[in-house]
């Protein structure tokens, strides 16, 4: 029911400053209603932070956002105070459509049981049933009583299945939308791309706060038009470079905010983007760019950055 994700490029934050961004923004959602909450991080050890070996944790409770609190305090193999330059963290409230309130069923959902990609989702998957059949036909596991789950899986199953190992995650989660139905505001996270966000909604709301102490490129976002995700293959695909919708200028300290409500930013920037339907964002390297792939190219207006009062 409520999504907040938040990415520092650059910007060192300890990994209790990124749980508390991530918690303070669950609160200010709380008017939304919800009867559970979670949390996807970077985990392990510093030990393991050291040796390059990133996982993905889950921490997920059902009730309050104080319960979920108390909960990832009670994780003591997880370093909080370890300092994390460059991290994307994710945070959802749930309020259930597709089965009971409970841990299992609370997001984030995951792909497998190494947590290889994770998902937020506001909103409801009509299709779900007929994504689901297919996916275990194929031999993919399901944990949940979700409809949200088997975009977790439909994920991997784009990534299994990617013909080159250049795909971006852009371009997995294009082809994952092009299988949904139904309305949904989503932002994903995986192992395969450390630090990179993929944000994506149809129907539900969702919105980019932009924070950084240097000037930005520019204070509109084009839309980089993709003839289809589906059917071409990735090289044929324009790439996401330089010449691009891309800011701020340079390796730039940056930091975003994901969030399905401008109440759940403003604290800590007034520069937002709304996403407008079949939106794909990306921020890859700290540069955040905009995708569409239906229709024709040059139809899409670039999006402002808006500043809010
Ligand atoms: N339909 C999803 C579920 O039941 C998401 C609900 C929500 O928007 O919180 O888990």
């Amino acid at each position: 029911c409520g999504i907040f994700a938040y990415l520092n490029y650059h910007v060192p934050r300890t990994r209790r400053e990124i749980l508390e961004i991530l918690l303070k923004g669950l609160r200010r959602l709380e008017y939304r209603g919800y009867d559970s909450a979670g949390v996807g991080i970077d985990g392990g050890n510093v030990k393991e932070w050291e040796t390059n070996a990133k996982s993905i944790q889950l921490i997920k409770q059902r009730g309050k956002v104080k319960a979920l609190d108390e909960e990832i305090h009670k994780q003591h193999d997880l370093d909080l105070e370890v300092e994390l330059d460059v991290h994307l963290g994710i945070a959802h409230t749930r309020w259930a459509t597709h089965g009971e309130p409970s841990p299992l069923n609370s997001h984030p959902h995951r792909s497998d049981k190494t947590n290889e990609f994770i998902v937020i989702h506001n909103g409801i998957i009509t299709n779900y049933k007929d994504l689901r059949k297919f996916l275990m036909s194929k031999g993919y596991e399901f944990e949940s009583e979700t409809d949200t789950e088997s975009i977790a899986k439909l994920v991997k199953y784009m990534y299994d299945n990617r013909e080159n190992d250049d795909i971006t995650f852009a371009t997995l989660v294009e082809r994952v939308t092009q299988q949904l139905e139904g309305a949904f505001a989503l932002v994903f996270k995986s192992v395969h791309y450390p630090a990179e966000a993929v944000v994506t909604r149809r129907g539900s709301p969702l919105l980019i706060g932009v924070r950084s102490d240097h000037k930005l490129s520019t204070d509109h976002i084009p839309v980089v038009y993709r003839s289809s995700a589906k059917e071409k293959s990735c090289s044929s695909l324009p790439r996401v470079d330089q010449d691009t919708s891309l800011f701020p200028v340079d390796e730039k300290a940056v930091e975003y905010y994901f969030a399905s409500d401008a109440s759940a930013v403003i604290e800590h920037t007034n520069r937002v983007i709304f996403l407008e339907d079949d939106d794909v964002a990306a921020v890859t390297e700290g540069r955040l760019s905009i995708h569409r792939i239906k229709r024709r190219a040059g139809d899409y207006p670039a999006r402002a950055i808006q500043t809010l009062q």
